[in-house]
């Protein structure tokens, strides 16, 4: 088997609806060039895959498929029933690196792993390491916990992508096999049931489209549908935990697991696509816009439980026990994504923007080889350094940790940040929408064949001044749209000629007849080689004050730099930490290079014998200090951090 690129083959990125209000770029169309966004899939390519491969392949988890493959029995399973999942979301990110950098040694690594995969694979399709032998539990015999669906979502993801990648890999027909397989096990003459873990459903609708099979579409329909009857078994959290309790297009919110509610919501929405089915789409809507409203964390997080990683209960978002799962970030971006393809609506690219740069960010440290499984958002102890040779509990959340027993979010980071640009730019018939800024090049073609070739540049996150530079003539009378960020709430669009005249000027909503500015700046026009559109965002550090009925921060507020969500970290204070200060709204922030400094105070050590009385402490002066983005904070030593700062 030889990893070979067929570029006539690659078509989509990692979603790629039949129909949309924007279409979403290939993956050959759009190449990070440098900054922010580049570091970070650079350090994916060359540290995080890696990684993660060296870990599976270290406690065993890859080594299953190679017994799962022999002749051997009775052997014993390395790690909870779902790893496979995570060999296969390495598989996804790799996948979508190699179609990007044709690296010699990672397409080797990446053919040996299809094929330990592939090996293990039965004859009838169904490929799984913990459930079907003789010594194991039969087939779909736990669905409410053993994720084998779950898994198999995945192993198809990682499928689509090798696809959508022009890889000519063995992965696309075990995909193949695997989901013709599970047509006879669930599909209309199949066994009505779910799994306990939704996944399987935004799967199979996007094999449906990378093979063009509407059987694989049809099957994830009938997933969704089934789901909210009560196929599952009662289990201790209630059929919530896994979106069993209420059919999906009834729902009015997201609620339950985090991570098993978006996946499924993004598996119900490109069903409802699929289908042309408005009734379910408007659901998801519904649902989206309740949940971003009432649930979701300042940084874009979402879950407030640890017992069951759920989300809590409309404005129950307490900071210190934010769970916050970087998986269920990562899926936030899955549902946001597909509703924007739908709707053209800006507001799901800020909440991407948001939860990518805050949330998702915080996961990988700096040299990414630790991450964060949860995402607190007030660290009240100094945090443990974990033990760098061992595997650690999942919820553990004051210092990142290499790997985890449960080890789905640095994989899922991996194929996150190996594809991240798909989501930064889309087309219509009319021209070209930038939703994420960082320095990109696309080399696209309109429906009609209209050549937009742009180099966008840009010292995003850090400063809010975005270049769009045309490298070819369109030819014809094309849109340029730039979402202007809702922390910004206003851009000033500047336009240049090629031969360095003729520039229009700055132009504010109105004051251009070729610029309109709203929540899109539209510049409008025959673009030639060398012509310049700028965008400047004001990003000015600026306070942030929750909704009153998140009763756990009322009185408390955040500053936010930009898209950037600011915290204050013990290592930056002159003594103590964080769980004693007190900030006054009144005093300036001053923004810096890349967050802001602020004076601020703490209460006087005061020795009290019961924490409630009739006045407040008394409070000293602290004098000036940074407070740095939340995505970087822990990489400095264990320190305790807040985002929510008490108000004098
Ligand atoms: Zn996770």
């Amino acid at each position: 088997m030889t990893t070979v690129q067929t570029s006539t083959s690659a078509h989509g990125g990692p979603v790629a609806p039949r129909s949309s209000a924007l279409t979403p770029l290939d993956s050959s169309e759009i190449r990070l060039t440098g900054g922010y966004w580049f570091e970070k899939q650079q350090l994916n390519a060359h540290v995080v895959l890696q990684h993660c491969e060296d870990w599976m392949e270290r406690i065993g988890w890859t080594a299953n498929f190679d017994r799962a493959a022999s002749s051997e029995t009775g052997w014993e399973h390395s790690g909870i029933e779902f790893v496979d999942s995570e060999v296969y979301k390495l598989l996804e990110g790799m996948a979508w690196e190699l179609g990007r950098s044709h690296d010699a040694d990672l397409a080797a690594r990446y053919d040996r792993l299809v094929s330990r995969v592939a090996s293990a694979q039965d004859d009838d399709g169904y490929l799984h390491t913990s459930f079907g032998r003789p010594w194991q539990p039969a087939r779909y015999s736990n669905l409410e916990w053993g994720h084998e669906l779950y898994s198999f979502g995945h192993l198809i993801q990682a499928a689509v992508a090798a696809a959508r990648s022009g890889l000519d890999s063995a992965i696309v027909d075990v995909a193949r096999r695997l989901a013709d397989h599970l047509w006879e096990a669930f599909g209309p003459e199949g066994r009505v049931a779910v799994c306990g873990h939704p996944e399987i459903e935004v799967a199979l609708v996007e094999l449906g489209r990378a093979l063009d099979e509407p059987r694989h579409v049809e099957l994830a329909r009938l997933f969704v549908e089934r789901r909210g009857h009560g196929l599952l078994a009662p289990i201790e959290y209630g059929p919530e935990y896994f979106q069993d309790d209420v059919p999906v297009r009834d729902a009015d919110v997201l609620r339950g697991h985090a991570v098993r509610a978006l996946y499924l919501a993004a598996g119900a929405l490109d069903v409802a696509v699929e289908t042309g089915d408005a009734e379910l789409a408007d659901a998801v809507r519904r649902q989206w816009e309740a949940t971003v409203a009432r649930r979701t964390y300042v940084t874009g997080g979402m879950g407030s439980h640890h017992q069951d990683e759920s989300y809590g209960a409309d404005f129950e978002l307490p900071p210190d026990r934010a769970y916050s799962e970087t998986c269920a970030g990562i899926a936030s971006n899955m549902l946001s994504w597909r509703l924007l393809l739908q709707d053209a609506d800006p507001r799901y690219a800020d909440l991407i923007e948001r939860t990518l740069l805050n949330n998702v960010m915080a996961s990988p440290r700096h040299d990414g080889r630790a991450f964060f499984y949860t995402n607190t958002l007030h660290q009240r102890t100094d945090g443990v350094a974990p033990d760098e040779t061992e595997s650690n509990a999942r919820a553990l959340s004051s210092l990142r940790a290499p790997w985890f027993e449960v080890s789905c979010c640095p994989t899922n980071v991996a194929r996150t940040l190996a594809s991240v640009e798909s989501t930064f730019a889309t087309t219509t018939p009319g021209g070209l929408q930038l939703h994420q800024y960082g320095d990109y090049d696309v080399d696209t073609a309109l429906a009609d064949g209209t050549v937009v070739a742009v180099s966008v540049r840009s010292g995003y996150p850090y400063t809010g001044d975005v270049t769009v530079t045309w490298r070819e003539d369109t030819g014809r009378e094309v849109d340029l749209d730039l979402r202007i960020p809702s922390w910004a709430g206003s851009a000033r669009v500047g336009r240049g000629g090629a031969a360095g005249g003729a520039a229009a000027g700055e132009a504010a909503a109105g004051e251009a007849p070729d610029v309109r500015v709203g929540r899109t700046a539209t510049v409008s026009g025959r673009f030639r080689a060398g012509d310049v559109v700028t965008v400047e965002f004001p990003l000015e550090a600026r306070w942030v004050t929750p909704d009153p009925r998140i009763d756990a921060v009322r009185g408390q507020v955040a500053v936010q730099r930009g898209p950037l969500v600011l915290v204050l970290e013990s290592t930056d204070l002159p003594s103590g930490d964080v769980n004693d200060v007190v900030v006054d709204t009144g005093a300036t922030l001053e923004t810096t290079a890349t967050g802001a400094s602020v004076d601020i105070a703490r209460f006087a050590d005061e020795t009290v014998d019961w924490p409630y009385g009739e006045s407040g402490g008394r409070v000293v002066p602290l004098g000036r200090v940074d407070l740095v983005p939340y995505a970087s904070w822990a990489n400095r030593g264990p320190s305790t951090m807040r985002v929510w700062l008490p108000t004098a």
